[in-house]
């Protein structure tokens, strides 16, 4: 049986890796789209040197026409469309005052409308192919509850929850669900790039900063990105068919509500 296809935008470190890396061990065909080739280059042959089938495309979620030639890449390269990861995304950390009209145009477009772009994009395969198909965003326990310092981030994030409920709603009846995850503190570059601030800011060093999070997860432990991997492979998969509108909280327990 033809292997389905997933497209993981940001695939190519971080959280996006992980994710690309379980959906191709679950069976997928799997696209690392990155705005850094190299990267991307060398996640997708590592995968294929195990066995796996992978491509690297390169995008530029805020461009709208490279999300849908990229999209269009893969689905002629790969032979099929079915799941879309919009998982690349900003995490500056801008305490309101911070936030410059070009630094809002330049989150905002990568972490709101990428996802639009790659909603559309998606939606066009799906549709041509007339079988359905997956989107799953990426938001943010910021996205759940307003971070301090992070009024851009987390307003984006909170946007993405808004938006997932929206196209969920909006696309039901094509038979595409829109789902999301919601990430605490993951182990990547994003997050030990905030680390290395926080600990900057208080005279410590980056793993105090990194330490100065896990305090607020239940779990006692930061997240590792396979953590958040696992739950994408859930909303990839058909386990969760009849899911769709809903956030995944994948947090270790940092906020209950
Ligand atoms: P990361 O910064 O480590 O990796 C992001 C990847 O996205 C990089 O490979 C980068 O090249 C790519 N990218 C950046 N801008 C792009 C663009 N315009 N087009 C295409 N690719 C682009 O990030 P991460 O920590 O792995 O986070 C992944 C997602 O998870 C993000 O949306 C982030 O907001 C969210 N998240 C992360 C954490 C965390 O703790 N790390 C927590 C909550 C949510």
């Amino acid at each position: 049986m033809a292997k389905k296809v997933a497209m993981v935008t940001g695939g190519a470190q971080g959280i996006g890796e992980a994710i690309v890396r379980r959906l191709s061990a679950d069976g997928f065909a799997v696209a690392v789209a990155d705005l850094n080739e190299v990267k991307s280059k060398e996640v997708a042959d590592d995968i294929e040197k195990n066995g796996g089938s992978a491509m690297a495309v390169k995008v530029d979620v805020s461009d709208r026409d490279g999300f849908f030639a990229a999209v269009q890449e893969v689905a002629d390269k790969l032979g099929s469309f079915d799941v879309l990861v919009n998982n690349a995304g900003l995490g500056p950390t801008t305490p309101i005052d911070t936030i410059t009209p070009e630094l809002f145009d330049k989150v905002y477009h990568i972490n709101v409308a990428g996802d639009i772009w790659g909603i559309q994009a998606a939606v066009e395969q799906f549709k041509k192919q007339g079988n359905g198909g997956k989107i799953i965003n990426a938001t943010s326990q910021a996205g759940v509850v307003g971070n301090p310092n992070l009024a851009l981030y987390s307003s984006t994030k909170f946007a993405v929850r808004g938006l997932t409920q929206v196209a969920a709603r909006d696309l039901a009846e094509e038979n595409i669900t829109v789902n999301a995850y919601a990430p605490g503190i993951v182990k990547t570059p994003m997050m030990f790039d905030i680390a290395h601030e926080v600990g900057k800011n208080a005279g410590k060093d980056d793993e105090w900063g990194m330490q100065t999070f896990a305090k607020d997860i239940a779990l006692k432990r930061l997240s590792e990105p396979e953590d958040v991997a696992a739950a994408v492979a859930f909303l990839a998969g058909p386990d969760s068919n009849y899911i769709t509108g809903q956030t995944i909280e994948v947090d270790g327990g940092m906020q209950f509500h």
